[in-house]
């Protein structure tokens, strides 16, 4: 506005200087006019007063004294000699013969100017009268004395337009259109050169003589400003309106970029509050391993604050040094764009000391050229996690403990329920022996009975041994054992049992499998599920006892499948089939099961049952299978 406001403002006082240059130059030039006029007029006079009546007396000399005066431009259109009483004696020309209609008019000079001369002995003007339609014509009355006594007037005939039009030079009637006023207003007559417009300021002086109100106007013409000018004022105007437009375009772009710059600052602030309110570690590095950035909860963790972190290189003040080798060798696989991509579990040391365990995902850093310049890792503390883990492990073990020891109690009356059959076994055998002595049958009969119960005894001795080491959570006994020979072995010691109650066993060998394990415990097993599918028989029709036994590999599993047709295990017991002491049995101890999938459990395997499509029950044994 300022800078507009002064380009208008020079314009306007250069304007305003260029007509006040103008209006003195106006004033001076019709002040000299008004001068020249007057020093027309006064020289007129004097001339007139001069006339020497010696040779005017004939008309011949007055008429030559009039052309000289007419030719000198003097203004003067006619000259008459009045004589003392007023009367014309000598008039030239004698009649005005204007060109216009040829018309004559007779000089009839004005009385009273005439006696006003003559009474006051000094040149006295007319007042301005027409001459024909558009003339007008004033008189001046000189009068002559000789000898102190005035003898005649000289009256000199002023036509107004040619009084101008000999006195205003050409080149101020170039300037100005100059004017004769009467008092009344009305123009009297005029000198102009050219025929234009006109400014409507004028300067008006007093037109004296011949005084009578007349005035000297001048009005000067509209001359077109100089070029120089014009072009100066344009290219203010120009100029000006550049500024402008560049000053709009200016504000516009000040304006957009305020607007960005308080979106970016806003989504800066957002980005920031986001970022100091996370709780997971934010750590940029560049291609080099060089921090660049860390953010405060990554701070928090490691007790360093971000401007002793950023700029560091490897070996960073958080890597702990018991893991140091580690550490490097994950930070350099990240560098080489090889870290593991489902993030990766660390010990970091805090600034006291303290060990944090970390879960740190990285991924590549792309900047706003899409130009990869470094690694972004994000850090969550999982000490709390790996301890709270930790805590129910041992809680675990424990309880697990606490439950073997519970067990241990459980464990007299299952080593009886295992003794059970071979003590029974080994009774059978001695009674036997003992009535073939009574007999006194040979000692090869004996002897084998003898030797079975032997063999019986040292079995139930090794089952309490390894019931015990079972309890005590021993894999010490693990060795390589074929599963099938498992199976033949219990199913060897089921052999009488199942002859007894007419149940047909059914083996298919689908594979081999090796497994490492403990082959008593889990003959042991198997020899319980075999049990327990054979008295879920009890009642069921002979012609349907049967037994279906299938050993296949799936999965580096080797998957032994019992299948009975028995009476089934009914839903509301299903989740208690496994506890100790659960049973249905009246002379039942509920122990089978249990220790079933406590061998199988140690094995790293897996037991699970489901009702047998064909009516009963089918179990599953997955064991893993010995690596090769
Ligand atoms: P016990 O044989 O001394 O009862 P177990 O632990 O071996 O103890 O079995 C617990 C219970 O599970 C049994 O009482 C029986 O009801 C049920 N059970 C086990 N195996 C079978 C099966 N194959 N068919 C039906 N029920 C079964």
């Amino acid at each position: 506005m300022l800078f507009v406001g002064g380009v208008a403002l020079l314009l306007w006082m250069s304007d305003q200087a260029d007509k006040e240059g103008k209006r003195a130059t106006l004033t001076s030039d019709i002040l000299w006019l008004e001068q020249n006029l007057r020093f027309h007029l006064t020289r007129n006079e004097e001339l007139l007063g001069r006339i020497d009546l010696t040779h005017t007396a004939s008309a011949k000399a007055f008429e030559s004294f009039a052309r000289t005066l007419f030719g000198s431009e003097s203004g003067l259109r006619q000259l008459a000699w009045l004589d003392a009483e007023g009367q014309v004696r000598l008039a030239h020309p004698a009649t005005m013969d204007p060109s216009l209609g040829g018309e004559t008019m007779e000089v009839s000079p004005s009385r009273q100017s005439f006696r006003l001369a003559k009474s006051l002995g000094k040149p006295v003007y007319s007042p301005t009268y027409p001459f024909f339609t558009n003339d007008w014509q004033f008189e001046v009355h000189v009068p002559v004395s000789r000898e102190g006594r005035i003898i005649g007037v000289a009256v000199g005939v002023y036509r107004i337009r040619d009084l101008l039009g000999d006195s205003v030079p050409w080149w101020l009637a170039e300037r100005y259109r100059i004017s004769v006023i009467g008092d009344s207003g009305k123009v009297l007559g005029t000198r102009s050169k050219v025929e234009s417009a006109v400014t409507e300021e004028g300067y008006q002086v007093a037109f004296d003589p011949p005084g009578w109100g007349l005035a000297l106007h001048a009005v000067p013409y509209h001359a077109p400003r100089p070029l120089a000018s014009i072009l100066l004022s344009a290219s203010l105007v120009i100029l000006a309106t550049i500024v402008l437009w560049s000053l709009w375009i200016l504000r516009r772009h000040v304006l957009r970029r305020q607007a960005v710059e308080e979106q970016l600052r806003q989504e800066h602030a957002f980005r920031k509050a986001m970022e100091d309110s996370l709780d997971t570690g934010m750590r940029a590095r560049n291609l080099d391993g060089e921090i660049i950035y860390v953010n405060p909860a990554f701070c928090r963790m490691v007790g360093w604050s971000a401007a002793e972190l950023i700029g560091r290189r490897p070996p960073m003040p958080y890597w702990a040094d018991d893991y140091l080798d580690e550490t490097r060798f994950l930070h350099d696989r990240v560098l080489a764009g090889q870290g593991p991509e489902e993030g990766f579990e660390l010990k970091l040391k805090r600034r006291n000391g303290e060990l944090i365990d970390v879960l740190i995902h990285e991924a590549p850093l792309i900047d706003a050229h899409g130009q990869h310049s470094g690694w972004m890792g994000s850090m969550v503390d999982i000490t709390e996690r790996k301890q709270a883990e930790e805590r129910v492990r041992q809680q675990q073990d424990r309880l697990q403990s606490t439950a073997r020891l519970v067990a241990m109690g459980e464990m007299a009356s299952s080593i009886a329920h295992e003794l059970n059959q071979p003590l029974a076994a080994i009774s059978s055998y001695c009674t036997g022996a003992a009535n073939l002595l009574r007999n006194d049958a040979p000692s090869t009969e004996v002897v084998p009975a003898l030797d079975k119960a032997v063999e019986q005894a040292r079995r139930a001795g090794q089952v309490i041994r390894r019931i015990y080491s079972l309890a005590r959570h021993s894999e010490d006994r693990f060795e390589l054992i074929r599963l099938g020979e498992r199976i033949d072995a219990a199913l060897a010691l089921m052999d009488v049992d199942t002859r007894q109650k007419g149940i047909r066993v059914t083996l298919e060998l689908q594979a081999q499998p090796l497994i490492e394990g403990d082959p008593v415990l889990l003959e042991q097993a198997l020899f319980n599920l075999l049990r327990n599918a054979a008295e879920s028989m009890r009642d069921t029709v002979p012609d349907r006892r049967q037994i279906d036994i299938r050993l296949a590999c799936t999965d580096g599993y080797a998957l032994l499948t019992i299948a009975d047709r028995g009476c089934g295990i009914d839903a509301s017991v299903a989740d208690k089939l496994f506890d100790p002491l659960f049973t249905t049995k009246a002379e039942g101890m509920g122990m089978g099961l249990a220790i079933c999938r406590s061998v199988v459990e140690n094995h790293r395997g897996r037991l699970s049952f489901e009702t047998n499509p064909g009516g009963g029950t089918v179990f599953h044994i997955l064991l893993p299978l010995a690596p090769q």
